[in-house]
């Protein structure tokens, strides 16, 4: 058992390294701890994760709580290639599916109780508006990176890159969206990873 785990921490520390080697965005430390913390206080039960990236996080959320199912879609070829041996590796091809698509051209009808939006920046209301059906009546969406490295606290005329301009005003809106949503309450979390909103359903 003690093996298993030293196994286990073995390997996550091999995804960290592969993800910064090739420029994978992966959740911080932090932003991990807080994910798996919640998973485990709410006992959370069924994960819808847009953006899978090389497994990392789905792999956190499963290895958090055992009893936790994961779908979770990734579009880059190589990543989801990644992202399946990882899965793999861990055992954990049962509990964790993945699809290979663009998160806004699949179609689901299963029910979730955690939302997961860490995928394209810019099309975060999109994913929010597209999978808001499929959420339990008091069930849970995370969005990452609501700080978007601290160019969200700049002025856009600030942001020289006309690009991550495009980017920061995206993110700016959806915080927004989020704030004046009348169907839904988010706590921002700024401090956290790279900041984090977790909206719930006003009651
Ligand atoms: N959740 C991961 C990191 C995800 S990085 C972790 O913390 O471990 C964001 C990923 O979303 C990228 O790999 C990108 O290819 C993917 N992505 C972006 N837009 C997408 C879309 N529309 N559909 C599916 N995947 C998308
Ligand atoms: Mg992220």
């Amino acid at each position: 058992m003690a093996r298993m785990i030293d196994n286990q921490y073995t390997q996550m520390r091999e995804i960290k390294i592969y993800a910064k080697e090739n420029d994978v965005p992966i959740m911080n430390d932090e932003g991990i701890d807080f994910l798996t913390t919640f998973v485990i206080k709410h006992q959370i039960n069924n994960v819808l994760e847009i953006g899978t990236a090389i497994g990392f996080s789905a792999i956190s959320m499963a290895l958090a709580n055992p009893k936790l199912k994961i779908t979770t879609v990734e579009r880059d070829e190589a990543r989801y290639l990644e992202a399946v041996k990882n899965i793999k590796k861990f055992d954990l091809e049962d509990r964790i599916t993945i699809l290979f698509n663009d998160a806004l051209e699949i179609k689901l009808d299963e029910e979730f109780d955690l939302i997961f939006i860490d995928a394209a920046k810019g099309q975060n209301q999109r994913f929010f508006e597209k999978f808001e059906k499929l959420l339990t009546q008091d069930g849970f969406i995370i969005t990452d990176n609501m700080k978007f490295h601290g160019y969200v606290d700049k002025e856009l005329s600030e942001i020289k890159s006309h690009n991550l301009r495009g980017l920061v005003r995206k993110i700016k809106e959806y915080r927004q969206f989020l704030k004046d949503n009348e169907e839904y309450e988010t706590k921002f979390y700024d401090d956290i990873g790279d900041g984090v909103a977790v909206s719930t359903r006003r009651q």
